[in-house]
């Protein structure tokens, strides 16, 4: 299900100032709020669309990510969650697929069916978004597997105050509303309730003189190469996940993950289906009848076929294991459909020849024609 854009469902420019985007988000809430559509599921569902998009648009780093990448930057499912654990992971081939990386360059793996980062850490420190990357690659370069280098922007730590926030030389100090606890405890009547301290935002430390880098952030966008190691088979839509190459954290928070989505484009001659592959290859209908071998192109170079005396249009050949790598071993198999050509245009000399090869044939060779004009005749009867 694709989500409608953010701008779209505030009804505003993708240009639009913050003062426009709150009053934009204040029209809409009113009209969808559920105290005005009350057991109004879609109002709600149209309410709860608009308060994400606000919430995304008004922070403006989060704008930006948005701007840049979409939707995908704030999916849920591949990011929160925590890994799985327990059960054999099915794809761990993917492990390992990415070597070096801009930022933590540590264990890749992939995340079919799997968690994704430990979502939001306590005391204010925050985990970066997780990103995604749509990596079109060539038919030839699935079948072989390949290695790619992936450029792309995102938040980075800031390498002006390595990422404290703080102007170098100086350092955060403990908040003074909550004393560092992050929390502060308000009471109500009987009951006392804790809550994150505004002051501070949960972190504990307040930054007296913030880094003029990322104005107190502790990152700031920037530019990252990852290799990616494509393993051989892969399909459209595998997802591969570089950790920690996603937008650094906030606050001392790790940093998010890199969803690399692959697209295999489509092939000229080859049709995948599964880990099988079809072409379609036209021949002479001399050749049909008459029978030979002909060259056919594979995936991995040329390859003969024998085409059997009287092959007919639609005859299909299976060569195997000439298809595409199974991602766990063994390949699939490429299937060749023949496809009888019968010439458009022929010469006089040609059409005496055939003339006389057709009275030289009479009704024999063609069982198929023969019985078919039989039922014909029973059929008008
Ligand atoms: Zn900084
Ligand atoms: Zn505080």
């Amino acid at each position: 299900m694709s989500k409608t854009d953010y701008y779209d469902l505030l009804g505003v420019e993708r240009g639009a100032s913050e003062e426009a985007l709150k009053k934009a988000y204040r029209k809409q809430a009113v009209k969808y709020h559920p105290d005005k559509n009350p057991n109004d599921t879609k109002a709600e569902a149209k309410f709860k669309e608009i308060s994400e998009a606000y919430d995304v648009l008004k922070d403006p780093n989060k704008r930006a990510t948005y701007d840049q990448y979409g939707h995908a930057a704030f999916q849920n499912g591949m990011g929160g969650g925590g890994r799985s654990s327990g059960g054999v992971d099915p794809f761990d081939i993917f492990r390992d697929a990415f070597s070096g990386g801009g930022g933590g360059g540590g264990i890749f793996e992939d995340i079919f069916g799997g968690g994704g980062g430990g979502g939001r850490s306590s005391g204010g420190a925050q985990q970066g978004s997780d990103l995604r990357y749509d990596l079109e690659i060539s038919l030839e370069e699935a079948a072989t597997g390949t290695e790619k280098q992936i450029k792309y922007r995102r938040h980075c730590q800031c390498k002006a105050c390595n990422g404290s926030g703080a102007k170098a030389g100086t350092s955060k100090s403990t908040c003074s509303t909550c004393n560092g606890n992050g929390q502060v405890t308000s009471n109500r009547g009987f009951i006392s309730f804790r809550q994150v301290c505004p002051a501070c935002s949960g972190a504990g430390q307040t930054i007296d003189s913030p880094c003029n880098k990322c104005n107190g952030e502790g990152r700031s966008i920037d530019s990252s190469t990852v290799k990616v190691k494509i393993p051989a088979g892969v399909h459209t839509g595998s997802r591969l996940r570089s950790s920690g190459n996603g937008e650094a954290g906030v606050g001392g928070g790790p940093a998010g993950d890199l969803y690399i989505i692959v697209v295999v484009n489509e092939h000229e001659l080859f049709e995948r289906h599964e880990d099988d592959l079809f072409c379609e290859i036209p021949i002479k209908f001399t050749l049909a009848s008459l029978g030979g071998t002909i060259h056919v192109p594979t995936l991995f170079g040329k390859g003969n076929l024998k085409i059997p005396s009287g092959t007919q249009t639609g005859t299909t050949f299976r060569l195997k294991g000439q298809g595409m790598p199974h991602m766990r071993g063994g390949k699939g198999d490429l299937l060749i459909r023949i496809q009888v050509e019968v010439p458009k245009k022929l010469n006089k000399d040609q059409t005496e020849k055939l003339e006389a090869f057709a009275d030289a044939c009479g009704d024999a060779g063609n069982p198929v024609s023969k019985s078919f004009v039989e039922k014909a005749k029973k059929f008008f009867k």
